[in-house]
């Protein structure tokens, strides 16, 4: 059989990875690089190096499980890491930090009785929204959670602003999000998370390194689709070569402009709504709370119901490099290492719907959509488990299928790097 996998970020590259000993595949990517929205940029600073990522980067248990495996599957070691926060409220200059460190920090918790209860209620959130995730119901929205022992602004004045923040969301967008899809990426109890040893890109060369008897197109964007008897014409700066089987890995709203000949995949992938995030990478410490004591991984500023985040990239290795996700109206901040847009998925109680869609319609025109919008939430699980079901199937008998499901079931984990 002989497939085109168009896109080369994790969902791609999975595929094309897990196809590779069962079909003859083109993978076609429109960037120089593979990786999409994996991508990880070595900063060096007074001789060591630090890998700030532009894209993914957190990976939680046990929402990361198909990761965690599919790192372990391809020796890419992880490292594990405290999470923790500040919260500076800058109209009234307090920084908080979650979990306290210090003497200081619990005073300062226990000495504000106005924003006490915002940070108990977070504390509480997941708890009290257990039985929604565990019903796996896409309603009721961040916006419409009330609780009778939270303040009555809880959601717009703080829980809308907090996941703004980390989504890099304005606050109404975020509070159209289902309430499953914010909980279900929070980690178990304390907030233990992981990246990958050596930044996303290590990650990226090792599944690319695995990619055997695959031709791999680099900077060569797919253009066009059309019908071909049994198979389907691919148009790219390649050519126009014909395939049995189309795996459209790129995100839903680049599909949909090569999907006019198939006009349900085309509704469908026309549902799919984003929006834009900035992500700058700098070593700006203005973007930071004013009292380093304060610096954590996550840094949230808050300000008249909304927020934005920066992350200190390189807190493992107590270097000055951060990633902000830069709101409209704040100026850039100074020795910026990288600036860049990425699109962010709008997720919805109707995004379900969608996704129940496209899960009837694989395999129909000869067509598959994988990407982490096909799936679950909106995550590089997510992308993951798209391509783990598109493959299954494609090719239901395939060897990495039945390696990578094991290692799954297994609980497998990558190797843990001391740091
Ligand atoms: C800033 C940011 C932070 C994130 N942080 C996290 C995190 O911490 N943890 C987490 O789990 N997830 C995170 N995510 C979600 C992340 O998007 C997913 O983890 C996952 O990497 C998406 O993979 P994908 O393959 O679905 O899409 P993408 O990575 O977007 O890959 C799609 C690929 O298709 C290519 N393409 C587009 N059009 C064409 C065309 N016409 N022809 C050929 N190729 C084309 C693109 O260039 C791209 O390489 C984050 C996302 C963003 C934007």
């Amino acid at each position: 059989m002989n497939i085109a996998v168009i896109g080369a970020g994790g969902a791609g590259l999975a595929c094309a990875r897990l196809l590779r000993d069962d079909a003859r595949v083109t993978l076609f990517e429109r960037d120089p690089d593979l990786g999409g929205h994996a991508r990880s940029l070595p900063i060096e600073v007074d001789g060591v190096t630090v890998h700030a990522e532009t894209g993914f980067k957190y990976l939680m248990l046990p929402s990361h499980r198909r990761t965690m495996a599919w790192l372990a599957l391809h020796g890419v070691p992880v490292r594990r890491f405290n999470s923790d926060a500040s919260l500076t409220w800058e109209a009234e200059g307090a920084t908080f930090v979650l979990p306290p460190r210090s003497l200081r920090h619990v005073a300062r918790l226990l000495g504000n009785p106005r924003k006490l209860p915002y940070l108990v209620g977070l504390a509480l959130f997941k708890h009290l929204t257990r039985k929604i995730v565990e019903e796996d119901r896409w309603e009721p929205t961040l916006a419409e959670f009330t609780h009778p022992l939270l303040p009555k602004d809880f959601a717009s004045g703080f829980l809308q602003p907090f996941f703004g923040a980390s989504w890099g969301a304005s606050s109404s967008v975020i509070g159209g999000f289902p309430i499953c899809d914010v909980v279900r990426v929070l980690p178990k109890g304390v907030a233990v998370a992981y990246d990958v040893h050596g930044g996303t890109s290590a990650y990226v060369a090792a599944v690319t390194a695995a990619l055997t008897g695959v031709e791999v197109r680099t900077a060569c964007p797919v253009t066009a689709l059309r019908p071909d008897g049994s198979g389907v014409q691919v148009t790219s700066a390649a050519g126009v070569e014909r395939f049995d089987r189309v795996v459209l890995a790129l995100p839903g709203q680049h599909a949909v402009a090569l999907l006019d000949e198939w006009p349900e995949w085309r509704a469908v992938t026309g549902q799919v709504r984003t929006f834009p995030t900035h992500i700058v990478i700098h070593s700006d410490p203005a973007y930071m709370p004013a009292d380093p004591r304060d610096w954590c991984v996550v840094n949230q500023f808050h300000r008249d119901g909304e927020a934005f985040l920066t992350e200190w990239c390189g807190w493992l290795e107590r270097r000055p490099v951060f990633r902000t996700w830069l709101p409209e109206g704040r100026p850039m901040p100074a020795n910026v290492h990288y600036a860049g847009q990425f699109d962010h998925l709008v997720v919805t109680p109707s995004s379900i719907a969608m996704q129940k869609r496209i899960a009837s319609l694989q395999g129909t025109g000869g067509l598959y959509a994988a990407g982490m919008y096909v799936t679950e939430v909106d995550i590089h699980e997510s992308a993951l488990a798209s391509a783990l079901d598109v493959v299954a199937a494609i090719a239901p008998d395939s060897a990495g299928v039945r390696d990578y499901r094991a290692a799954i079931a297994g609980g497998r984990m990558p190797a843990i790097q001391a740091h």
